[in-house]
């Protein structure tokens, strides 16, 4: 005779063998500024467009997850649970305390705050104080480094060892300030403006550090440590419309690490526009390769291919000073979404 509790234990595991739990390899993580309709558009959500946001993602499944456990889980080539998401915010502003945080409390999802610690010690105001850093951490919050001024990394004349010396003293001074201020803090930096060189990625991964861009994708083992790219969630990018899309996008299996550097000088006008050159990890379906675009200044370019895993893409014409992206798209192989690359390069005159 099958006991009650017998059958319930058939019925859990008939249910998953029919069912399996679904898991991923990767991450995609949202980057916010401000949360406040009183702050400059191109770098804000209001806070109803925001908790729609949050609302979308509790309502279609996506799994709020802590950044940490997220990325320690990819490192250790883990499965995450499926449609994970990680949401942070830069710049450490007091809407994010008074605007945000009640609405992350809602929901009970947690969230990292990247922090630029001069202005915190200054108590300009705009800031958020070390008191109301170290309630959010409380409330189960992360804190990690966003340099203590904000200043741009890697727009100087001259990659020399005095110019890396003072950029990894900004760094270590905010880490050291998060530190004492408010106790142990992941050694996770997110470039002001995402700007960031080689040189600058080596002297961090020699450091321990990860660290994060603003060019879009999701996070996976074979990401470039050194430069993980988040969503923009922001002004433009906060259309529910396209967000879902990137929410629902894999990161592209491509070297990483071998991706050209980021940075054209002005005056070496032979490299502008540069060449985005791509290894995919493996052999890609013929209907992959024809649907791969990238849009980049506006407009849709098609990649020419050199072998089935090598292909190559750049603008139609100069990229202008400042920053610009070429975001890349293909379709997943049997599946209704997207992979999703994005490199982003600085273009200037020192
Ligand atoms: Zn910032």
């Amino acid at each position: 005779m099958l006991s009650l509790r017998h059958a319930l234990r058939l019925f859990a595991i008939l249910y998953a063998i029919a069912f399996p739990v679904q898991a991923a390899q990767h991450i995609n993580v949202l980057l916010y500024h401000h949360v406040s309709a009183n702050t400059p558009p191109a770098t804000s959500v209001s806070p109803d467009t925001f908790a729609g946001h949050m609302q979308y993602l509790h309502e279609h499944g996506y799994q709020v997850i802590d950044l940490g456990q997220a990325l320690s889980l990819i490192q250790a080539k883990q499965e995450l649970p499926a449609n994970s998401v990680a949401i942070t915010f830069d710049d450490a502003w007091r809407n994010i305390y008074t605007n945000a945080l009640p609405i992350m409390e809602e929901y009970n999802y947690p969230f990292t705050v990247f922090v630029n610690t001069d202005p915190v010690d200054q108590n300009n105001g705009m800031a958020m104080t070390w008191d109301m850093l170290r309630d959010i951490k409380q409330r189960g919050g992360t804190l990690a480094n966003h340099t203590r001024d904000h200043d741009y990394l890697v727009r100087k004349a001259d990659y020399n060892q005095q110019w890396l010396a003072d950029t990894l003293a900004n760094i270590d001074f905010a880490q050291q300030r998060l530190q004492t201020e408010t106790g142990s803090t992941p050694r996770w930096l997110a470039y002001p403006y995402g700007e960031y060189n080689q040189a600058l990625k080596q002297a961090l991964k020699a450091r321990g550090y990860l660290a994060f861009g603003q060019h879009s994708g999701g996070i996976a083992a074979f990401s470039d440590w050194q430069a993980l790219p988040r969503f923009p969630a922001a002004g433009p990018y906060s259309n529910l419309k396209t967000l879902r899309l990137k929410l629902a996008s894999q990161p592209m299996p491509v070297d990483y690490q071998a991706l050209p550097d980021t940075v054209i000088r002005l005056d070496q006008a032979a490299n502008n526009p540069p060449t985005l050159s791509v290894k995919m990890l493996q052999q890609e379906k013929k209907g992959v390769r024809d649907q791969l675009r990238c849009f980049i200044l506006g407009t849709a370019q098609t990649p020419t291919w050199q072998s089935q895993q090598h292909w190559q893409v750049s603008a139609a014409q100069a990229l202008p000073s400042g920053r610009s992206r070429y975001n890349c798209t293909a379709p997943v192989w049997g599946q209704n979404n997207y992979y999703w690359l994005s490199q982003q390069w600085l273009v200037y005159k020192h």
